[in-house]
């Protein structure tokens, strides 16, 4: 029944192709339908950069919890260097996934509805049987995040776990894995919560906010000079 519903999709994307074209579909639009100021709760993410190890114990975690097959990822850690001199070099991690952006181009350019900002809290998701695999939300993504998921069939990438951990009251996997406590997570609606807290007191920076999308995963520089107010 899915899969008959997913090919009716399919078929009705691919006449919207045509008719529209790629090249204007690509073009992401900013201005989403839901915005962080209508919903319930705002979920958000901050990575230290100043404590993170790159142990990839929270990459590790969100594979499993996910069940996200090999060859593709939710979460990378990119690591860069090494810098100084020996023996006192040291290297530099960042995280890769989903910004959670606010402006979400990867929701507008989606032709069936399958990338949606949830109105309760704010998370960019994905409802796989409603992707057709038409690659337009990969392509609009400035992180070059997304992935089509080789099991499903359908785009995929971070939804803060939402399915497989939020809704049982629990923290994302990759927060809870994490050994040096890196990742704060939490609810940027609430004044009294540690993430706001953090990013009140704290510098930090966002990755490619020129563009518009307003990303919601926040980070604390671990380079001088890279600290962007
Ligand atoms: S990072 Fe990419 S996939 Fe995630 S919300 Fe932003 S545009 Fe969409
Ligand atoms: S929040 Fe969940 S889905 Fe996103 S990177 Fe962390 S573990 Fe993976
Ligand atoms: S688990 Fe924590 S310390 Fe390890 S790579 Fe991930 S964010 Fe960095």
């Amino acid at each position: 029944m899915e899969n008959k519903r997913r090919l009716f999709l399919k078929g009705a994307c691919a006449t919207a192709v045509g008719a529209v074209g790629a090249s204007k579909l690509m073009a992401a639009q900013l201005d989403t339908k839901i915005t962080d100021a209508a919903v319930e709760i705002n979920y958000a993410l901050i990575h230290d950069e100043t404590k993170c190890i790159g142990c990839e114990a929270c990459s590790d975690a969100c594979r499993e919890t996910n069940k996200v097959p090999e060859g593709v990822s939710r979460l990378d850690i990119v690591r860069t260097g090494p810098f100084g001199e020996y023996p006192e070099q040291y290297f530099h991690f960042s995280r890769k996934s989903c910004q959670q952006c606010d402006g979400t181009p990867c929701v507008n350019v989606c032709p069936t509805g399958a990338a949606y900002k949830d109105p309760k809290t704010g998370i960019v998701s994905v409802n796989s049987w409603k992707c057709v695999g038409c690659l337009y939300c990969i392509a609009a993504c400035p992180y070059q995040i997304r992935f089509i998921n080789p099991i499903t069939k359908a785009a995929d990438k971070c939804d803060f776990c939402k399915e497989t951990r939020l809704k049982e009251g629990k923290s994302p996997a990759c927060v809870s894995a994490c050994p040096t406590k890196a990742l704060i997570f939490g609810n940027l609606k609430d004044p009294g919560s540690e993430i706001v807290k953090v990013l009140k007191t704290t510098p930090n920076y966002r990755s490619k906010t020129e563009l518009g999308t307003r990303p919601k995963v926040f980070r604390i520089a671990a380079k001088d000079g890279e600290i962007k107010l």
